[in-house]
């Protein structure tokens, strides 16, 4: 059986910590905060980028959501848990954390190297159990434990 094709999102800008969490997640997602701000037309860009990149529009606002259909989902809860929760319980994402994307610019990371580590004075000086991935793009470093830990046990915390 072929794998479900993996979901998509573009967010809007009242939901940055979302944005954050989704791609920890491991998902594809698009922020408005990467457009220049005061565009009158954001709204009609968002809906663009979903329908020509099959993204779902996460969205707090109800009228974007309305003009998106099918393909928006109005995000009722203000809390950012309970707002994947609300992803979880509608089958649209699992619970899971890959730390495999940026939070800042979704890419997706790479395992980094001993050099990348050592250069990174936010680094821990101990590396054991430790897993370290790179953004290449922004040059950031991120370690399994850093954001990892807390993000793993609210998503595990989700269980029911
Ligand atoms: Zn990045």
């Amino acid at each position: 059986m072929p794998a479900e094709p993996e979901p998509k999102f573009v967010v809007d800008r009242m939901l940055g910590t979302l944005t954050r969490y989704l791609r920890f997640m491991g998902y594809d997602t698009t922020s408005a905060t990467g457009l220049e701000e005061g565009n009158p037309k954001e709204d009609t860009i968002l809906l663009d980028m979903a329908v020509g990149e099959n993204r779902f529009l996460l969205t707090k606002d109800a009228e974007l959501a309305r003009r998106g259909g099918d393909r928006a989902i109005l995000i009722a809860p203000d809390e950012v848990i309970a707002q994947v929760r609300q992803l979880i319980d509608r089958g649209i994402i699992r619970r899971r954390l890959t730390m495999s994307r940026c939070s800042i610019c979704n890419t997706h990371l790479r395992e980094a190297n001993t050099c990348e580590i050592e250069h990174a004075d936010y680094a821990p000086k101990d590396w054991r159990n430790l897993s370290f991935f790179w953004c290449s793009r922004c040059k950031k470093l991120y370690w399994n434990g850093s954001h990892g830990k807390q993000l793993e046990k609210r998503i595990e915390a989700l269980r029911d």
